[in-house]
């Protein structure tokens, strides 16, 4: 098995998916380079971030936080499309261990009881595979042990694809797509909202209005990255 590994990545090198470049001996996922230059906000030790501000005077976040910042045509693009696109979930997953162990220094995750992944309506998750949220909630569980629930939150209307719709066109897009169909299980609880790309917000705060009618529920966000518009 050894043999045939080393003999598939041989015709098949494994690349970085940001610079296209050959892994080396002790890569993963990304190559050293782009590794370490992977543009971070270091948003979750700012409690005023701007993605906190983001949702200041929408709904009632308790902290807010992205791993990266994306921008157009750059390697958190990149990073996103082959992993979204080109089913490669180990880079979402990688991503949110990556994440999660930047997270585990701030005292808010600490009383996270839930990591709940913002759902895909089910016709797109079946066209797709795979929920990336979920894929990169699973990446932040496997080093923090706190439980990933794809049940507690449910997306019942299919909202076509946001960026060249007004911000009002937007919030009536998204504004009944979710519901909570198990309000006990999330009672007194704190929960962390974890998504993929934050652009205007919309969509978690159309997820918070729900959660938030549920009693004494205290709400924290991660994404992975940010798309300040
Ligand atoms: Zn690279």
């Amino acid at each position: 098995m050894k043999f045939f590994q080393d003999f598939l990545s041989l015709l098949y090198p494994e690349v970085c998916p940001i610079c296209g470049n050959a892994l080396l001996v002790g890569e993963k996922i990304l190559c050293t380079i782009c590794f370490y230059k992977l543009p971070k906000t270091n948003y979750h030790l700012d409690a005023n971030n701007p993605v906190h501000e983001l949702f200041s005077g929408r709904v009632n976040i308790s902290h807010a936080a992205t791993f990266l910042r994306f921008s157009k045509g750059g390697m958190v693009q990149r990073l996103i499309h082959e992993f979204k696109y080109k089913n490669k979930r180990e880079i979402g997953f990688f991503l949110g261990e990556l994440y999660a162990n930047e997270l585990m220094h701030t005292d808010w995750i600490k009383s996270i009881d839930y990591l709940i992944p913002i759902p895909l309506h089910p016709l797109k998750l079946k066209k797709r595979g795979f929920n990336q949220s979920e894929v990169f909630a699973n990446g932040i569980s496997n080093i923090l042990n706190i439980p990933v629930r794809n049940d507690l939150l449910s997306r019942i209307k299919f909202s076509e694809t946001q960026t060249k719709k007004s911000k009002y066109k937007r919030w009536e897009n998204v504004k009944d797509i979710f519901e909570a169909p198990n309000s006990t299980a999330l009672a007194n609880r704190h929960i962390l909202l974890v998504d993929d790309v934050i652009t205007t917000g919309a969509t978690i705060e159309a997820a918070s209005q729900h959660l938030l009618q549920i009693e004494n529920v205290k709400l924290n966000v991660a994404a992975l990255a940010f798309a300040a518009i």
